[in-house]
Parts: C-alpha cells; sequence; structure tokens
C-alpha cells in the first residue's frame, strides 16, 4: 500500500492521484527499482499525453529498457517486459493472500475510465485485457508491440505478485488441465463401450449362428474324427 508523499493519506490502489490533496504521486518507480534515463529520445509518444516518451533503464539483469510519460507517468513495456520485471522484482512469494488478492481485485479505480488508445508504436488502437488472474487490472495492448500501464499500475502489479497472484494463475491453470484431462479421459471411456462396428458375429450369446445351442463337449475330438473322415473320403 502506497502513501501520498505530500500528505501521507493512502493512495487508491492502482492510481497515482491522492484522493484529499491532489497530488501526483510518482509510486511506480519508487522503492521498486533503480533507473536512470537513458540519453536516447524515443521515437514513441504518450498514448494519453501525445507527447514524446522517454527511454529509461530499469537495470533488471543488466539494461533494460522500457519508456515512461514524464507527464502522466505511465510505462510502455516491450513484449515479455512486463511479467520480467515483476519475476525480478517480487521474488520469494510462497503463498497466496486470497482475502488480500479480493481486495486488490475490488478497490482498483484507475484515472481513467474504459478508453481505447493508441499503440504508441503503430498508432493502432490497443485491446484491452485482464493482467492476470484476480489482478484487478486491465492493461492495453498491442499484440505487436507490447503492454501500456498508466501510472500507478506497475506498484498495482507488484501488489498483486506479492500477494500471490501469480501462485493463484497457476493454480487455476493447473486445475484448468486437470479438468480437461478428466474429460478427454471420460470421453476415451465412452467411445470404448460402444460396440464395435458390425459386431454382431462371434458375440458368446451362447448359440451358433443358426440358433442352436452350441456344442462344447469335446470338440477336439470332434475335429480329429471329422477329419479323419474326409481323409478317407478323399
Ligand atoms: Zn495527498
Ligand atoms: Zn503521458
Ligand atoms: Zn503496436
Amino acid at each position: 500500500m502506497a502513501n501520498c508523499a505530500n500528505c501521507s493519506a493512502p493512495l487508491p490502489d492502482g492510481s497515482i492521484r491522492c484522493n484529499y490533496c491532489g497530488s501526483r504521486n510518482d509510486i511506480d518507480l519508487k522503492g521498486v527499482h533503480y533507473y536512470t534515463t537513458h540519453e536516447l529520445e524515443s521515437e514513441r509518444t504518450c498514448p494519453r499525453c501525445g507527447i514524446g516518451l522517454r527511454t529509461i533503464d530499469l537495470k533488471v539483469n543488466g539494461t533494460f529498457l522500457i519508456e515512461r510519460c514524464d507527464e502522466c507517468l505511465g510505462l510502455f513495456f516491450d513484449p515479455n517486459e512486463l511479467e520480467a520485471v515483476l519475476e525480478a522484482t517480487v521474488t520469494n512469494v510462497f503463498a497466496i493472500d486470497r482475502s488480500r488478492l479480493d481486495s486488490i481485485n475490488s478497490t482498483k479505480s484507475g484515472d481513467y475510465g474504459i478508453s481505447y488508445i493508441k499503440c504508441p508504436v503503430c498508432r493502432n488502437l490497443m485491446n484491452r485485457v485482464n493482467f492476470g488472474t484476480k489482478s484487478g487490472v486491465i492493461v492495453d495492448r498491442c499484440r505487436e508491440h507490447g503492454v501500456w500501464l498508466d501510472g500507478g499500475e506497475l506498484r498495482h502489479l507488484c501488489e498483486w505478485m506479492k500477494a500471490g497472484g501469480k501462485l493463484l494463475q497457476q493454480e487455476r491453470f493447473v486445475q484448468q488441465k486437470q479438468i480437461e484431462e478428466r474429460e478427454q479421459e471420460r470421453e476415451k471411456r465412452r467411445i470404448a463401450a460402444q460396440p464395435p462396428p458390425g459386431g454382431v458375429y462371434g458375440d458368446d450369446s451362447g448359440f451358433d449362428l443358426f440358433g442352436g445351442p452350441l456344442r462344447h463337449s469335446d470338440p477336439d475330438l470332434f475335429d480329429i474324427v471329422t477329419s479323419a473322415i474326409r481323409f478317407f473320403m478323399k
């Protein structure tokens, strides 16, 4: 839980704007990463403010460049970079705090309403997708270029990770897999239980093809005798 740098009031989850004094808080990278601004000016523009994004180095496992807007503090990650940052930042989580996850999932307010924004790279409208199970964060994603997080959302996702959100996601994944396997097994048994096509002959109903009772006594001797008779009849 983050607090406002100006008045110390608790900040709403997933938001950088204080409800009490209205000041904007730079919480996403504070205490989360050491980062340096990169000399390189990015060609990419902020989908919220329309100004150029600044390339910064998060120094996660060496050089790790992402883009950031100085104005709204939104962040742009290339594909899979966000996951990598979360993995590197939040470690040693072994338990799922279900009540915390429930509150994280329900309290996300955000500073923007439901709106579609353009990819900073290709300018096509991005998709709004739920990030993870019960994170409460809807991220804007361009399938080709990456993910946009509004200010405060990275912090929110870190809280989600710490509460075991990733573990919950994996747990759901395993459960889903088990359900699918059980359904496949049931389907296999259903197919196996069906009679083979044209399976009328050769069943063991106790009658021969002409409806008479089958002869069970000494079939071997019977065979030998008939073979012998055939032999001498030649
Ligand atoms: Zn405040
Ligand atoms: Zn911006
Ligand atoms: Zn794009």
